[in-house]
């Protein structure tokens, strides 16, 4: 440990650099804006406290960037926000941060000492960076932001895939699928070490599957397509009304032992009317999962009340573990949710095709 400290302020320092090569090119446009004419002399001092490793309140980074802390609410959360609605927000003992609805894991939880909130000088000027360069374009997904901020939701995951890299050509395959995001709303699933809730992150996954499974001529059907809270008897009947070709219950493990770690499909233990047809969906589905490099788990039989309650095949796929802090991370960045996305979308077109 104390070889790798030296280490990391030689790349601090290389950052520095850059910060304040880009700090100097921002107070330039700001002084060509006008906006801000007149009060020079009250301005904080974007440089101030740049070279310094200390925490950095959260009123201070906000002064920084011209923007207003509000003080921490009850769960923790600390929003910085502009005049016009667009936010940062922080949540107390968590690394997971949201810089205008996307994600930023934190390199050291938010602390609050005295009633004031802090975060590391690194995270401050990551922050600081990830919010100049993300000046709402006015587009689709800005406006979503936008949306979920006024809904006073929890740290967003991106609304939906921004613009997956084009899918490759896949014959049409047809089928219905009903995908089921699990948990939502008051129920947030697996707290996941980095920050960022079960609930969203099977939400997000879940919309990547879609679009990959819509890009291929299957139907989708969601039982929830947002951050909303439904009963499980509610999702099976869902999907029973549907009739699907398979049912597809999306989730993320967590464990006491935080050195478990991979992904598994369940089956209904009980077998049921569509025993076989939902272990070959569980089989292509695993079989896809291991290009994501995680550890296979394997098929799982378990008595989940979706499998139980399911008239047609069903499977329940666990992506790996929030417990984990190193599997956490990883289903935090959108690439690696991306490729999960792309493995189970893929295992379900190979138990389509072969129906
Ligand atoms: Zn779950």
């Amino acid at each position: 440990m104390q070889v790798s400290i030296p280490l990391r302020r030689v790349r601090w320092a290389t950052r520095l650099l850059v910060a304040l090569a880009m700090g100097a090119s921002l107070v330039g446009c700001g002084t060509t804006s006008g906006t801000e004419a007149g009060d020079d002399g009250s301005e904080p001092d974007p440089s101030a406290d740049i070279h310094s490793t200390a925490p950095i309140a959260v009123e201070r980074l906000a002064a920084r960037l011209r923007l207003r802390a509000r003080p921490a609410d009850r769960a923790g959360r600390v929003y910085i926000e502009s005049a016009d609605g667009d936010r940062i927000l922080l949540v107390r003992g968590s690394r997971s941060i949201s810089v205008r609805g996307t994600p930023y894991a934190a390199t050291s939880d938010v602390e609050a000492r005295d009633g004031t909130v802090f975060v590391s000088a690194a995270d401050a000027r990551a922050i600081e960076r990830l919010w100049r360069k993300s000046i709402p374009t006015g587009g689709a997904v800005a406006g979503e932001g936008q949306q979920r901020a006024a809904l006073e939701l929890p740290p967003p995951l991106p609304p939906a895939p921004p613009s997956p890299p084009t899918p490759p050509p896949v014959a049409r395959v047809g089928g219905t699928v009903v995908l089921d995001a699990g948990h939502g709303g008051k129920d947030p699933g697996a707290p996941g070490r980095s920050g960022i809730p079960e609930k969203n992150v099977v939400l997000d996954v879940a919309r990547r599957v879609a679009v990959r499974l819509r890009a291929a001529g299957t139907r989708v059907v969601f039982t929830r397509d947002s951050d909303i809270f439904i009963e499980l008897d509610e999702r099976a009947a869902i999907g029973n009304r549907t009739a699907p070709t398979l049912f597809v219950s999306v989730h993320a493990d967590s464990a006491e032992n935080v050195s478990a770690e991979g992904f598994s499909v369940y089956v209904n233990r009980d077998g049921g009317p569509a025993k076989a047809r939902s272990e070959v969906a569980a089989r292509g589905i695993l079989k896809e999962m291991r290009v994501t490099g995680a550890r296979d788990r394997g098929l799982k039989r378990a008595g989940y009340r979706v499998l139980k309650k399911a008239h047609g095949a069903a499977v329940l796929v666990e992506m790996g573990f929030l417990s984990n802090y190193g599997e956490s991370s990883r289903l935090a960045r959108p690439e690696y949710r991306q490729r999960m996305a792309d493995a189970i979308a893929n295992g379900i077109l190979r138990f389509l095709r072969g129906r």
